[in-house]
């Protein structure tokens, strides 16, 4: 049988891609959010192309803060920017 690839919808643009092709953004069970590039990262996850576009959207739209029910900081938001950056560059 055929491997079923999950699809998922970014928070930003609500469009449906498949999993692999989105990265997510993590609270952890710690409570810091965090870029999770592979998706392994355990803790409530919200899924996201791999866009500055659709992060910067995401957050100023609030709909990451709904999504992870945590404040997303200006602070938060530099840290997702350049770990998002760090991460599409390897
Ligand atoms: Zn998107």
């Amino acid at each position: 049988m055929p491997k079923k690839i999950p699809i998922r919808q970014c928070v930003a643009c609500r469009e449906h891609r498949e999993k692999p092709l989105l990265a997510r953004i993590v609270r952890t069970p710690e409570g810091t959010v965090q870029y999770d590039g592979r998706g392994k990262v355990s803790g409530r996850g919200a899924y996201i192309c791999r866009s500055r576009a659709c992060l910067e959207k995401a957050v100023k739209s609030r709909a990451l803060s709904r999504a992870l029910e945590t404040e997303i900081t200006q602070e938060i938001y530099d840290l997702l920017d350049s770990q998002m950056k760090e991460a599409e560059q390897q």
